[in-house]
């Protein structure tokens, strides 16, 4: 069959889907008790089969204290990562059919991000999160369409720390900052400066992963601090050529653990930290209004507010593709963090997700 048929009937299927269920996903996961933490004490009072959740509040007693969501999915803490990876699966293959994707880890530190986009650390491959499975599928389907569609498929990987983009790729670690273009470049890259490797496969996956993660933390003396408070984007740029027809396409799939959500109490910080705290509450707002404005079909989509939109400019929006892992810790103490959480995911999600609705 002539591949570029093939793609176009795909497109078809896609844009047809895409009507049924807009181009905006919101997957809620939360993650388990870890050990030593107390089962008995959750805010997570009911799963529902078809994305409903409801949330009680520890200090209100009967209906009052309840809270009902919707999103497309709800995973259960006992989900694995294969499971969410196979229910992700179609958007990952739909970047090689020439469709922008962005999927995003959002929620409070400790709520799971990482683990979803990356794995628990030294994870085997069966804990390995989205980044190792989707840049491993990518390469493992473009292979299975060599007879006919020739695919390239490289990666960048950047932070977003404090308003700056820094390469998380560059071969002595160095963490100069980056500039953005202005978007529409036709080969698509956003931040050309940063370093770029070609994937061939797996081991190429784990060695690119390995640089990263280990740059990320070099940034500063206490790894986890400084990681919860950047933002961190995996771009896997795709460029496809029917071998027939020499028709040519570029896509990209951006992957990003954002930094954490939670609220920073004005009155304990300072300096640095209250510098930190503004920049990473501007960038996630600015990306709450630009998902939450495509969700509407608003006319003005407002990219430039921020250094996060402005690298995912291309692939938000249009026919692109945005799913979002709204990251929820189940414990007692993180209610409110875990309101303000399910808040965000609701102004994202475009619709009214039943917020003041209570359960039964
Ligand atoms: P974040 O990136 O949001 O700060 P992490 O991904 O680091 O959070 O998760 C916090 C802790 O919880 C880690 O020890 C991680 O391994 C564990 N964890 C998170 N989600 C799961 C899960 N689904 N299953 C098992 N452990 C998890």
């Amino acid at each position: 069959a002539n591949y570029s048929a093939v793609l176009a009937e795909n497109r078809k299927l896609h844009n047809e889907v895409q009507e049924l269920k807009g181009n905006i996903r919101v997957y809620c996961r939360i993650r388990p008790f870890l050990r030593g933490q107390k089962e008995n004490q959750t805010v997570v009072e009911y799963i529902g089969e078809n994305g409903e959740l409801v949330v009680v509040n520890p200090s209100k007693q009967g209906k009052e204290g309840r809270r009902s969501f919707k999103f497309n999915t709800v995973y259960s803490p006992t989900a694995i990562q294969a499971q969410v990876y196979s229910d992700i699966q179609p958007l990952i293959q739909s970047v090689l059919d020439g469709f922008n994707v962005c999927i995003f880890a959002y929620g409070q530190t400790g709520s799971g991000k990482t683990y979803t986009m990356t794995g628990p650390e030294g994870a085997s491959e069966e804990d390995w999160g989205v980044n190792y499975r989707a840049l491993n599928d990518l390469f493992r389907i473009s292979q299975m369409r060599e007879s006919t569609f020739k695919y390239e498929i490289k990666v960048q990987m950047m932070e977003i720390y404090n308003e700056q983009v820094r390469d998380l790729l560059s071969s002595d670690g160095s963490q100069k900052r980056l500039g953005i273009l202005s978007t529409s470049q036709p080969n698509g890259l956003a931040v050309p400066e940063a370093s770029m490797f070609p994937v061939n496969g797996t081991s190429d996956v784990l060695d690119l992963m390995d640089t990263g993660l280990r740059n990320r933390a070099k940034g500063s003396t206490a790894m986890n601090e400084r990681s919860s408070r950047s933002h961190s984007i995996v771009t896997i740029h795709v460029h496809g050529k029917d071998i027939k027809s020499g028709s040519s396409m570029h896509s990209s799939l951006h992957l990003v653990d954002l930094a954490g959500s939670e609220r920073v109490d004005r009155s304990e910080v300072t300096g640095d930290r209250l510098k930190e705290a503004q920049h990473i509450n501007k960038s996630l707002s600015a990306l709450g209004d630009v998902i939450s404005a495509l969700a509407q079909k608003n006319a003005h989509i407002p990219y430039r507010n921020s250094k996060l939109t402005q690298v995912l400019q291309t692939s938000l929006g249009g026919q692109a593709k945005t799913l979002m892992f709204v990251q929820l810790n189940p414990e007692v103490a993180s209610y409110s963090e875990t309101m303000s959480t399910l808040k965000f995911a609701e102004r994202v999600s475009g619709v009214e997700l039943g917020a003041a609705r209570s359960s039964k």
